[in-house]
């Protein structure tokens, strides 16, 4: 009998083959595939170990889903596979602080609403919540706002589960590089079992969206970015306009928004109307130009005011496979020019908007944002067209702006290429070594971003 494990906030799929044990696991895009030799979804401690001792006796590494989420093959493993769906609970909330202790495996979505009971919220998000907190903090999940880190940096504690069994707790104080690795660790160091985040008082949001010509806006980058507390880009590589999205703190009240009109904005034109206009544009790439155009007309404008994570997160129902790289952020105008001049001058066939999102720097390790202003620019291409000529492309001129890729989504780097461009590459390896000896939580992926575990 062959039982589908889903759940309503995890879009990934698990399929059980034979017994529960055994398991095929897909991502979101559905473009990584796999079959681990064992498939196990503890309850508690006890049961983690268990699995990790199992793993441990048949030679087996070790690999941690989250929600599926990531499009690069960072889970994909022929030994075990752990999920903590069931480790998922809120375990404390402290309202004079803020500090919440979560599972690992709770996803942002049922973190946000035990956060709203609460009063309390994220202090920023990215624009979906189907992710588990720990796979979104994994490879450095980040929204936008440039006086804002990413997600990983509103962590304070990180409990890790090592491949003996033994549970560790690190944070800023008791081991500062653990600490550092712990936050964007790519699941490379143990399983990660709780987290505790700092939170802040719920918050709404005022949301404007609306055109600006792109050079228009770029011209007045700057200045947008820093009057709102969360600026976001979209732009069609062939239309003239951008799509600003302009997010600013209120202590107004929210606007009524129907369930029709909020179901017609978010599902009809968002995700409908953008998964029309790429069928027809996969099957004639040549109307693609104008495509970009109309769809980019015919997005309007709107503002609203809302709690803050409704404001954020948006319903992703087309699907699309993605890449994105984070420069430093005076480079954000001409990488974008150059992207725009690469598109044109190839014809190539993109009929999804470019992102672009800006962020502070952090101190984690391998955040890709670490110690710098970051601009992240990401570009996307549709279900069963294939990404990689642009992608490869728009690769090519990020590595010409100091790019580091986004952890969870594709490209084409190695070890070699991408450790000139982490000044602590060597102390995660360090701490890697350490806290995973054998380089039991490694498969293909990490062999070629990180390379093998130092001895
Ligand atoms: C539609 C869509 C929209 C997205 N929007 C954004 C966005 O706005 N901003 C952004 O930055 N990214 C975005 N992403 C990328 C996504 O946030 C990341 O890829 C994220 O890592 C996915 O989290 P996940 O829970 O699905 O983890 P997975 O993809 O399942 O795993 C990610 C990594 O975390 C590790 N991991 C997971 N749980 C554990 C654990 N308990 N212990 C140890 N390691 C663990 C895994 O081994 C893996 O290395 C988006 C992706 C999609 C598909």
């Amino acid at each position: 009998m062959r039982t589908v494990f889903t759940s309503s906030s995890n879009d990934s799929s698990l399929t059980s083959t034979s017994s529960p044990s055994q398991a095929s696991w897909s991502n979101w895009d559905g473009r990584q595939r796999f079959t681990p030799a064992a498939f196990e979804r503890p309850r508690n401690h006890a049961e983690l170990r268990a699995a990790l001792q199992r793993a441990a006796h048949a030679g087996r590494c070790v690999r941690v889903a989250g929600a599926g989420h990531s499009f690069t093959a960072l889970v994909p493993t022929d030994g075990t596979l752990i999920s903590l769906e069931r480790m998922n609970q809120v375990l404390g909330v402290d309202l004079t602080t803020g500090l919440v202790r979560v599972q690992a495996g709770i996803t942002i979505h049922d973190l946000n609403a035990a956060l709203d009971a609460n009063g309390l919220a994220m202090e920023n998000l990215g624009d979906i919540d189907k992710q588990s907190i720990a796979g979104a903090t994994a490879t450095g999940t980040h929204g936008t706002g440039e006086k804002l880190r990413n997600l990983s940096s509103q962590l304070r504690a990180v409990e890790l589960m090592l491949a003996d069994g033994s549970v560790v707790t690190v944070d800023a104080d008791n081991d500062p590089d653990a600490w550092r690795a712990a936050r964007v660790s790519l699941g490379a160091l143990g399983v990660v079992t709780a987290v505790t985040i700092q939170t802040v008082p719920a918050f709404r949001l005022y949301a404007e969206d609306g055109p600006m010509p792109l050079d228009e806006a770029l011209e007045q980058l700057d200045e947008l970015v820093a009057a709102n507390d969360h600026f976001e880009m979209y732009w069609f590589p062939y239309a003239q306009d951008a799509l600003l999205r302009r997010n600013r703190r209120t202590g107004e009240a929210p606007t009524a928004r129907g369930a029709v009109s909020s179901y017609f904005e978010d599902i009809v034109l968002v995700n409908y109307g953008l998964g029309a206009f790429s069928r027809l544009g996969r099957r004639f790439p040549a109307l693609i130009p104008r495509l970009n155009r109309t769809v980019t007309r015919v997005a309007g404008s709107s503002r609203r005011i809302d709690v803050s994570h409704r404001i954020f997160v948006s319903p992703r129902l087309v699907r699309f496979t993605e890449m994105e790289y984070a420069i430093p952020r005076k480079h954000a105008t001409s990488a974008i020019g150059a992207i725009r001049e690469a598109v044109h001058a190839r014809r190539l066939p993109v009929s999804f908007p470019i992102e672009v999102r800006f962020v502070a720097g952090d101190d984690a390790f391998l955040s890709p944002a670490g110690g710098r202003e970051t601009c992240y620019i990401a570009v996307h291409m549709f279900d069963r067209m294939d990404y990689e000529p642009y992608f490869r492309v728009v690769e090519q001129i990020m590595n010409g702006f100091e790019g580091r890729p986004h952890w969870g989504k594709r490209h084409f780097q190695t070890a070699e290429t991408l450790q000139p461009r982490y000044p602590d590459w060597q102390r995660f390896q360090a701490v890697r070594a350490r806290l995973d000896p054998e380089g039991r939580f490694t498969n293909a992926e990490l062999d070629r971003v990180l390379g093998p575990v130092a001895s």
